[in-house]
């Protein structure tokens, strides 16, 4: 719920990040304002001016107590400092308030020319933004091999499938793709992929298609216009939503929110650009995109459209134009291009139309920690990593004789996800890091942890271990994959 101050208006929490940030902010500001928008403004602070204080997260108490008063930030870019700091402030933000579903519009700007100029590239990427590579869960499973996990869950799927088609419907748009790389991750992107299926049919009213990350890549370049609404993963997203932003112009004029079900964080997908910081040369576009879609959040509709429509005519209409147009010589400094669209508020551009909004219906999806509760579940085996420089047969035979006489019996090896024993004439370059798949040897029965635990400790004796997962079935559906060769 949007905090409301005692003289009416809405209260929000503004960061002006680092770098070009503030210019970028700065001119997004005085625009809204000078609308006349019921807008109230919270200065905090967030990012590298707060790393140097040495504080290792970079985002400080009160701009957390802030949003969570206020529920919506319009947020500079940060800037991730090499030598300060572990994580990214914004990827922290991000996730401290659960915005899962990040939006990125992508659309043909009149006065912008590109190769794609006349084509109407008009289309929205909904990324995942919590979950998968990005929540950036990395080990070291040997000194030489590292492992990062994508976690990707139901609820989380769900999320952002519900999210897509509900901005799809707030914005009149008729086409919905889901885009992954399930043909090869089945659990985990097939997980997004299933859940789409499932849910589309509930949006009779919309198409839906599924289109491979890769070649979505692909038809981006070639055909953009073929797109309305594209939803993806976390990782997937964060590439084709810069690759589609450069096909209209490039990170000056790329929008994007930061949307969960109680906070949503308005911020530009592009960095910090120090270069140019303090220069009075930056494009704000982008930022005072960012911030006609807040005002959309906040029900601000009108304001929204003029800022929109400003924007649009002084682009078309090409006496201040941003230096990323139309080059270090010409371009309006950062100043003047804003006092341009404050006054052209009220003109309308005759190439460009606003679309007809309505707020965006939130997803309501359970807050329960298990959303999938299985009839029947059993563990069938485990798959142990370990460190080894011996060659594959020799630690294959070596394990047949420790768990001899246990509850497993070894399947197979893998390195790298290959299968590499029992031999099979392959050329495998191994490295140090081997999965034993450790399968039980009555199947059908459900291993318990003493048996495994018990195996763990055979094999110990004779190799380093770094990492184990048990293999379970839910439903009679195997819950693991098998590795590349492995029958
Ligand atoms: P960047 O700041 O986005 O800048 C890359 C290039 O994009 C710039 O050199 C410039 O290209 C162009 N560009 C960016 N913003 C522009 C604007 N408003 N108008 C016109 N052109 C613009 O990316 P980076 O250099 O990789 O990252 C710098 C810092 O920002 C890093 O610390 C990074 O971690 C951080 N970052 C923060 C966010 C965020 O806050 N969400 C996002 C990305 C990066 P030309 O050189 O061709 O003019």
């Amino acid at each position: 719920m949007v905090h409301v101050t005692e003289s009416g208006k809405k209260l929000v929490t503004v960061i002006p990040g680092d770098g070009i940030g503030p210019e970028c902010v700065d001119s997004a500001v005085k625009i809204i304002e000078a609308t006349g928008a019921p807008i109230e403004w919270e200065e905090r602070h967030a990012g590298a001016s707060i790393f140097k204080q040495g504080l290792p997260s970079g985002v400080p108490q009160d701009t957390i107590d802030s949003i969570h008063k206020t529920r919506v930030a319009l947020k500079g870019p940060l800037e991730t400092p090499v030598g300060f700091g572990e994580k990214s402030a914004n990827v922290t933000l991000r996730k401290l308030f659960e915005t899962y579903g990040n939006i990125r519009p992508v659309r043909e700007l009149p006065g912008v020319p590109t190769p794609y100029s006349g084509r109407g590239i008009d289309l929205i990427v909904v990324r995942e933004n919590v979950e998968d590579l990005y929540a950036g869960i990395e080990h070291m499973q040997t000194p030489s091999v590292a492992q990062c996990l994508k976690l990707i869950s139901k609820k989380g799927c769900e999320k952002i499938v519900r999210l897509g088609f509900e901005v799809a419907r707030a914005e009149g748009r008729k086409r919905v793709a889901c885009a992954t790389k399930s043909n090869i991750m089945k659990l985990t992107e097939g997980m997004l992929k299933r859940t789409f299926e499932e849910i589309a049919p509930e949006y009779p009213d919309i198409e839906s298609w599924h289109v491979i990350i890769d070649n979505a890549a692909h038809q981006l370049v070639k055909k953009p216009e073929q797109f309305d609404i594209i939803i993806t993963t976390n990782m997937n997203g964060d590439i084709i939503s810069d690759l589609s932003s450069a096909l209209v112009g490039g990170l000056g004029f790329a929008p994007s929110a930061n949307l969960g079900n109680e906070v949503a964080i308005f911020e530009a997908v592009h960095g910090s650009a120090p270069k140019y910081a303090g220069k009075n040369v930056i494009n704000p576009t982008a930022v005072i995109l960012t911030s006609v879609m807040m005002l959309r959040y906040l029900g601000e509709f009108e304001a929204a459209s003029a800022i929109e429509n400003a924007v649009m005519y002084t682009l078309e209409e090409g006496t201040y134009r941003p230096r990323d147009v139309v080059g270090d010589a010409a371009g309006a400094p950062t100043t003047v291009y804003t006092d341009a669209i404050i006054k052209n508020l009220g003109k309308k551009p005759s190439n460009y139309q606003v679309r007809d909004y309505q707020a965006i219906k939130l997803p309501q999806v359970s807050s329960e920690a298990a959303t999938v509760i299985p009839d029947s579940r059993r563990v069938v085996g485990v798959d142990l990593f370990v460190e080894s420089t011996e060659n594959p047969v020799d630690i294959g035979k070596s394990v047949e004789i420790l768990t001899a006489d246990s509850a497993v019996t070894l399947k197979s090896i893998a390195n790298r996800g290959t299968k590499v024993y029992p031999p099979t004439g392959t050329i495998t370059d191994c490295t140090d890091q081997f999965a034993l798949r450790l399968m039980a040897r009555n199947t059908g029965t459900d291993l318990s942890d003493a048996q495994i635990i018990d195996a763990v400790q055979r094999i110990a004796a004779r190799h380093k271990w770094s990492h184990i997962e048990k293999l379970q079935e839910f439903d009679g559906a195997l819950g693991f994959t098998k590795a590349q060769g492995e029958d």
